[in-house]
C-alpha cells in the first residue's frame, strides 16, 4: 500500500501540545496512514493517538524524535515523493491531479513557526491552500480532502469499538458488539 505520512516540524511541546495532536487526528481521520514528529518525542500525542484509535479504531504509524533532515532525505532516496504545504507555494488546484496521478509514497510536511529554506528546497511540490497565513490543521485536512477528492469523508476504521449513527438531532455512538451504545 501506498504510504502516506504527515511530517510535523517544529513542535514545541508547551505552545503546540494541542495543534500538533489535531495535526496527527486529522492525519488519521483524513486517510494518512502516518504521523511523524521530528527532532522531538512528546509522550502526550503519542497517548492521545493511542487512545483515540482504541475506541475510534485504526492504527496510525507514529515515529517521534527523527531527525528532520535524515528522514526526508531517506524518504526522497527510497523513493518517495515531498510535499510541503506553505502559504508561499503554487496553489493546490494547479498540482493536485499531478500529485495524486503518482503511486510514490508521499510525506506531507506542515511547519509550526518559520520554516528554514532547507524544506523549500528539498520538497517536490510547495503547495499553498490558498495564499493567506492560516493553520496548518486546516492546511492538511484541504490537502488531504483534495487529494482523495471528499472520499476520506466516508472512511471506516478496522477494530473501532464504537460507530456513529448519524442523527439529525442530538447523539447516538453505537458499541460494536458489546455494550457501549450511548457513551459519548
Ligand atoms: N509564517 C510561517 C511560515 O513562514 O511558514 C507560517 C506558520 S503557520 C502558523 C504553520 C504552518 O501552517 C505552516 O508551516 C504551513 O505548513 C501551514 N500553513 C499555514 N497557512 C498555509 C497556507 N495558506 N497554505 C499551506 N500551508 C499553510
Amino acid at each position: 500500500m501506498r504510504r502516506i505520512y504527515v511530517l510535523r516540524y517544529g513542535h514545541r511541546p508547551e505552545r503546540d501540545k494541542r495543534i500538533t495532536t489535531h495535526v496527527a487526528l486529522v492525519a488519521r481521520a483524513f486517510g494518512a496512514n502516518g504521523f511523524i514528529l521530528a527532532d522531538i518525542i512528546d509522550n502526550k500525542i503519542f497517548e492521545t493517538i493511542r487512545k483515540v484509535e482504541k475506541r475510534w479504531g485504526g492504527r496510525l504509524h507514529v515515529e517521534m524524535g527523527v531527525n528532520h533532515r535524515k528522514y526526508m532525505e531517506k524518504w526522497k532516496r527510497d523513493n518517495g515523493i515531498i510535499v510541503h504545504l506553505t502559504m508561499y507555494g503554487l496553489h493546490v488546484d494547479d498540482v493536485i491531479d499531478d500529485i495524486r496521478k503518482t503511486d510514490k509514497d508521499l510525506l506531507i510536511v506542515v511547519g509550526a513557526e518559520k520554516v528554514p529554506r532547507y524544506f523549500y528546497e528539498i520538497a517536490d511540490y510547495n503547495v499553498a491552500i490558498g495564499h493567506q497565513p492560516h493553520s496548518e490543521v486546516a492546511a492538511l485536512a484541504i490537502f488531504l480532502d483534495r487529494l482523495y477528492q471528499g472520499r476520506e469523508l466516508h472512511l471506516s476504521f478496522p477494530n473501532a469499538k464504537v460507530i456513529i449513527e448519524p442523527c439529525a438531532h442530538g447523539k447516538k455512538v453505537i458499541s460494536i458488539g458489546e455494550k457501549e451504545a450511548g457513551k459519548d
